[in-house]
C-alpha cells in the first residue's frame, strides 16, 4: 500500500465507512492471526480507517500495536472494566461528576479508530451506549448543576458526530449561564485528519472560550495532514493540548517522547498530560512501571522547553482523579534551606526561609 493511498477517499465520511472491522479484511492487509483477532472482535470492536491503516503499513509495529487486536485483550484478567468508577460517580448516563467544578460528558460512542488500550473499552463502539435521550439528559443535568463550570466534551469521540449534531450540543451547552468553559477531547486531529474541515472549525469557533484536547501517542502519528488539521484549528482560535497515554512498544522510551512533545509544539499544540496507563482489563500488556514514567519525565525537564513538558499523571482506581507525579528533586527542605540537584544533577543549596 502506498503511503497515500487513502487519498481516493474524497472525504471523512467515506474513510470512516471503509474501514476495517474485520480480522479477514485486515488480512488482506498484513499478516496476521485471523482467529485470534476474531476472538478479541467479539468483546472489543475493531475499527482501522484508510487514513491509519496507511500509517500502519508505512511506519510499522509502534502505529500497528495500537490498533490492531492483540489475543492478550481478551486473556488478561487483571484489572477492571472501569477501573475509575466512572459509572459510581454518573448522576446521569454518560456523565461523570467527579470534581466539583467540572463534568466529563461523553456524547459519542464512537472513534476514528478503537484503541487497544483504551480506558473506555467496555463501552467504546458498543451499540447504543449513548443516545439522544443521554445527550439530552446530559444537558438538562449540567443545566440544573450551577457548580458545574467547565464541560469536557468526550466519548468516545465527539467529532465523529455530525457537524449539525455538534453544534447543537455546543449551542445548548453555551446557553448555559453558568458553564464559562467548554473543552473537547478527540483524538481525530491525529487518527482521522480529514474530518477537520473548514465548515466544523466555523461551528467550533462560535463557541469560545473553547480548548481542544488532542491525543498523540508517537511521532510518526504527526503527519503533514495531521499539522493542517491542528493549524486548521489554531487558526480558529481554539488553544490546542494534547493528552498522551504512556504505552509500552510505543512510546516507553526518552527519545521517542522527547520528539514527540517538541513536535507538537511545532504544530501548535502544547503538551497537557502523559497518563500513565489506566488499570483497565485487556490493556495490561501496554503498562510499563511508574519508575520508568518518571524517567521519560527527568529526560524531559530542562532537555525540553518548559513549552512542552506536560504533567505526567495517574488516575486513582475508585474514582479518587488525578494526581500528578513529579521526579523527586528535593534532597533535603528545612526552615532555612533546600537542597535539589538542577536537571543535569548538579546539587545546589537555594535559600529556603524568608
Ligand atoms: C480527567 C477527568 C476530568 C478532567 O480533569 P482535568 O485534570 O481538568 O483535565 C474531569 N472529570 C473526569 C471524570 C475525569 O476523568
Ligand atoms: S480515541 Fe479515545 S475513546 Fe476512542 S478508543 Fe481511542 S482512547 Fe478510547
Amino acid at each position: 500500500m502506498k503511503e497515500n493511498s487513502y487519498n481516493k477517499y474524497s472525504n471523512w465520511h467515506d474513510l470512516v465507512s471503509n474501514s476495517i472491522n474485520t480480522a479477514e479484511d485486515l488480512a488482506k492487509h498484513l499478516p496476521v492471526d485471523i482467529s485470534g483477532i476474531k476472538r478479541v472482535t467479539e468483546c472489543y470492536p475493531m475499527r482501522i480507517n484508510p487514513y491509519y491503516l496507511s500509517l500502519m503499513i508505512n511506519k510499522g509495529e509502534h502505529i500497528r500495536k495500537q490498533a490492531v487486536p492483540d489475543p492478550r485483550e481478551i486473556e488478561d484478567i487483571s484489572g477492571s472494566d472501569d477501573p475509575l468508577c466512572e459509572e459510581r460517580q454518573s448522576p446521569v448516563p454518560n456523565l461523570t461528576h467527579r470534581y466539583p467544578d467540572r463534568v466529563l460528558f461523553m456524547v459519542s460512542n464512537q472513534c476514528a479508530m478503537y484503541c487497544r488500550f483504551c480506558m473506555r473499552k467496555r463501552k467504546v463502539g458498543h451499540p447504543f451506549t449513548v443516545t439522544d435521550s443521554t445527550i439530552n439528559s446530559g444537558i438538562d443535568y449540567i443545566r440544573k448543576n450551577n457548580t458545574i463550570r467547565e464541560v469536557i466534551i468526550s466519548g468516545g469521540d465527539p467529532l465523529l458526530l455530525e457537524d449539525d449534531a455538534i453544534n447543537r450540543i455546543l449551542k445548548d451547552l453555551r446557553s448555559i449561564r453558568h458553564i464559562e468553559i467548554l473543552r473537547i477531547h478527540t483524538r481525530v486531529p491525529g487518527a482521522l485528519p480529514q474530518r477537520i474541515t473548514k465548515n466544523l472549525a466555523a461551528i467550533l469557533r462560535q463557541y469560545h472560550p473553547l480548548f481542544i484536547n488532542t491525543h498523540f501517542n508517537h511521532p510518526d502519528e504527526i503527519t503533514n495532514q495531521a499539522a493542517l488539521s491542528c493549524a486548521v484549528l489554531a487558526d480558529a482560535g481554539i488553544p490546542l493540548g494534547c493528552q498522551t497515554v504512556l504505552l509500552k512498544g510505543v512510546n516507553d522510551n526518552p527519545s521517542v517522547m522527547q520528539t514527540l512533545m517538541k513536535k507538537l509544539l511545532t504544530i501548535r499544540v502544547r503538551p497537557y498530560y502523559i497518563h500513565h496507563p489506566d488499570v483497565v482489563r485487556g490493556s495490561s500488556h501496554f503498562r510499563t512501571t511508574i519508575k520508568e514514567g518518571l524517567g521519560i519525565m527527568r529526560s524531559l525537564h530542562g532537555y525540553a522547553s518548559g513549552l512542552c513538558v506536560p504533567q505526567y499523571v495517574i488516575d486513582l482506581p475508585g474514582g479518587g482523579g488525578k494526581i500528578p507525579l513529579l521526579p523527586e528533586y528535593i534532597r533535603e527542605v528545612s526552615d532555612e534551606n533546600l537542597n535539589v540537584p538542577n536537571y543535569k544533577g548538579e546539587i545546589f543549596n537555594y535559600p529556603a526561609g524568608i
